[in-house]
C-alpha cells in the first residue's frame, strides 16, 4: 500500500487496540474484556509502535472506549457500508479535533502527528487512529479494513496484500478454516 509509513503504523495501532480491547471472539474462543486492561492496551499500541511505553489503568479504560468506537468503523466496512464508516470516522475526527502537525523528536525525522488539543495520551491516540482510518477510507483502498470471516472470530485486520483478498485476522484462523474445509470434503462421499 502507498500510505506513508507513519500512517501505516497508526492504522496498525487502530487494529491492535480493537483486537486487544474489544470483547467478542478470537480464533474460535470467547474473548472477554481483558482483566489486565493496561497490559492489553500496551500490547495494542505496540502493534504499531513496538517501543510504546506502559499504560496506566485510567488510560487503558479510555483506550478501551476508543477501541469500541474504532471497531464500529471496521464492522461497517466489513458489511459493505462504507458510508456509515465514513460518518463514524468524521464524527471521531470532529470530537477529537484531530489536526496535522509536523513534529520531530527522539532523533526521528520530521513526521506528521494528528493529535487533538486535549493533551491526554488516549485522546491523542483517538485523534491519530481516526486520522489513519480516514486516510484509508479516503483512498482507493477504502475496502481494506476487515473483520475476520472465520467461525467464532471477530478480530479485525487491515488488508495490505497486493490483490486485497485477505479474509482472516491471521494465519491461525486461515488454517482453522482450511482444515475444517478439508475435513468436510473428506466426509462427503
Ligand atoms: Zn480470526
Amino acid at each position: 500500500m502507498d500510505f506513508n509509513s507513519h500512517a501505516d503504523a497508526i492504522v496498525r495501532v487502530a487494529v491492535g487496540l480493537v483486537n486487544e480491547l474489544t470483547p467478542g471472539e478470537r480464533r474460535g474462543r470467547a474473548f472477554p474484556l481483558p482483566r489486565d486492561l493496561a497490559a492489553a492496551a500496551a500490547e495494542g499500541l505496540r502493534t504499531g509502535y513496538p517501543n510504546h511505553r506502559e499504560v496506566t489503568e485510567g488510560e487503558a479504560g479510555e483506550l478501551a472506549e476508543i477501541a469500541a468506537r474504532l471497531r464500529g468503523v471496521f464492522d461497517a466496512v466489513a458489511t459493505g457500508d462504507v458510508d456509515a464508516a465514513a460518518m463514524q470516522v468524521n464524527g471521531l475526527l470532529e470530537e477529537t479535533r484531530a489536526r496535522p502537525l509536523l513534529d520531530r523528536h527522539d532523533g526521528e525525522p520530521w513526521h506528521l502527528h494528528f493529535h487533538g488539543p486535549g493533551g491526554t495520551m488516549a485522546g491523542d491516540w483517538a485523534a491519530s487512529c481516526a486520522t489513519g482510518l480516514a486516510i484509508v477510507l479516503g483512498s482507493e483502498f477504502h475496502d481494506r479494513l476487515g473483520v475476520c470471516t472465520a467461525p467464532h472470530c471477530d478480530r479485525v485486520y487491515v488488508d495490505v496484500s497486493r490483490n486485497g483478498t485477505r479474509r482472516f485476522c491471521g494465519t491461525a484462523c486461515q488454517n482453522r478454516v482450511k482444515t475444517a474445509a478439508f475435513r468436510a470434503r473428506g466426509r462427503v462421499p
